[in-house]
């Protein structure tokens, strides 16, 4: 296999004027300056992303060198953009270095760290994986391996390769056929990957759900033939085993084809991907092992599909949550909520530090910031501002959204006969009115936080140099950078 090589210069004030980084000037050297010849003779201004790749440079260990250009030396958080620049530009350059080399066939590529290894690990980690599921594997694209150059940047290395790699994970769950990721296989998958990292994992099923009351949770399954699981992830890794947890919950609706409040046909396809919120939860759960974060996690996630048939909730109709309050289904479409409603009450068992959900809860949150970040609606400013300082590590962003009593009383005050509906009746507004329904099933003292990632779960049209065309994965590395920053 021919093998490869991604070495970075950085953008100067004089075109003509080469800055290698200090791993790109050791090579230049080990092959006697022809690497600046060969830039020189070819520009030698690379522009910020892209690459240019160089042949024999050396003949006996790499066939092709890519060099790639990282921007600015000493690039750094730019605040209005809530995005640290030097990171990025290092992962759209790790990105375009080992495109550039695949494009050429050359499938062995080692990176130099680009100044940040982690940042590289993670750029190159999710641009060489694509989703080919079940393609017939001689036509399955090859995917390059990636390892690092050099001595330097290893334990960052390994670090960024976990963050992409679950990400990948969470990529592959979204994008897999529904009929191939029912509530079933979901939880066979998951459990079979988390339980070989030592996570306990427990597949409840509709039997414990009637037990639990989680009317809201099975109004949804009622539609389909597929059983309903919920899912109950455990992960043990502070030195104090009784430590309260940080609970995740991740809404998993396998499919939705909205229930008799059915969808317009038009990409309902994508709906496959609506347990990108439970996809997000494994992951950073699995992450959270692989880097052996010193937390206790627990991870809920009800899975169900939503279906139209002659079982199915109908609009109008009444169903009675865990916590007992009374819920209006006027729209069978809004169903994210119904089964999230139960997963928050039953969270609140576990006495935990703080509850996170994630979910593909609202198309309005696309209308909002399309796919430019997660919204997120919550009770405490520091943990948010703990989440946000871990998008801007890591690029994926977070924007925060009102949770206010104006929401909570378009979903309350004007229904009759009911506690709550899960649609407001007002126009507009229609993220923020979903977390005032989520708000109604935890309990005030609770720090939590609701992430809306309907604009970010994809699918992608390459609009990020880094993630290929599918669903996205997003913001799985996020949520494992705010993990290790708690
Ligand atoms: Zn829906």
């Amino acid at each position: 296999m021919k093998k490869g090589l991604v070495l970075g210069v950085y953008e100067t004030e004089n075109e003509s004027n080469v800055v290698f980084t200090p791993t790109a000037a050791k090579y230049n050297e080990l092959v006697n300056g022809k690497l600046l010849k060969n830039i020189l003779l070819a520009g030698p201004k690379i522009p910020k992303g892209h690459a240019r790749v160089f042949w024999g440079l050396d003949e006996t260990d790499y066939s092709g060198v890519a060099v790639v250009s990282l921007g600015k030396q000493g690039l750094g958080i730019n605040k209005l953009e809530e995005i640290h620049e030097g990171k990025e530009s290092v992962r759209a350059a790790a990105a375009a270095g080992c495109r550039a080399l695949d494009d050429v066939e050359i499938k062995d590529i080692k990176l130099e760290t680009l100044g940040d290894a982690e940042a590289a690990a993670e750029g190159a980690g999710l641009a060489t994986w694509l989703y080919q599921g079940y393609k017939n594997e001689e036509k399955k694209k090859k995917l390059p391996k990636i390892s690092l150059y050099g001595e330097e940047g290893e334990t960052e290395w390994r670090v960024g390769i976990i963050k992409a790699q679950a990400q990948n994970w969470a990529r592959e769950l979204a994008d897999t056929p529904a009929n191939l990721m029912t509530p079933t296989i979901f939880s066979q998958r998951v459990s079979e990957v988390l339980t070989n990292l030592g996570i306990d994992i427990q597949v409840r099923e509709k039997s414990w759900a009637e037990q639990k009351k989680m009317g809201s949770f099975l109004s949804v399954a009622r539609g389909s033939c597929e059983p309903p699981k919920f899912l109950e992830i455990s992960y043990k890794g502070a030195e104090n085993p009784s430590e309260s947890p940080m609970t995740f919950v991740g809404k998993g609706v396998t499919f939705d084809a909205g229930g008799i409040s059915l969808k317009p046909s038009s990409e309902m396809d994508e709906m496959r991907a609506d347990m990108s919120g439970a996809a997000c939860v494994a992951a950073t759960i699995r992450a959270a092992a692989e880097l052996k974060l010193k937390k206790n996690i627990i991870g809920l996630i009800p899975l169900t599909e939503n279906l139209p048939s002659g079982h199915a909730t109908k609009p109008g109709d009444l169903v009675r949550a865990m916590n007992g309050k009374t819920i209006i289904v006027d729209n069978t479409d809004a169903e994210g909520r119904l089964i999230l409603a139960d997963a928050l009450c039953y969270a609140q068992e576990f006495n935990p530090r703080f509850i996170l959900d994630i979910a593909t809860l609202t198309g309005a949150m696309r209308v909002a910031l399309s796919n430019s970040a997660t919204g997120v609606f919550t009770n405490d400013g520091n943990l948010y501002e703990t989440l946000r300082n871990a998008g801007t590590v890591t690029g994926d962003r977070v924007w925060r959204f009102p949770l206010w009593q104006h929401f909570t009383d378009e979903v309350t005050k004007k229904v009759k006969g009911a506690d709550i509906n899960n649609i407001a009746k007002c126009k507009g507004g229609g993220s923020c009115s979903a977390a005032a329904f989520l708000r109604e099933f935890v309990a005030k003292d609770i720090p939590w936080m609701h992430l809306d990632i309907a604009g970010v779960m994809g699918p992608a049209h390459d609009e990020l140099s880094y993630i290929p065309a599918g669903m996205t994965g997003r913001p799985t590395r996020t949520l494992i950078q705010f993990l290790q920053t708690l």
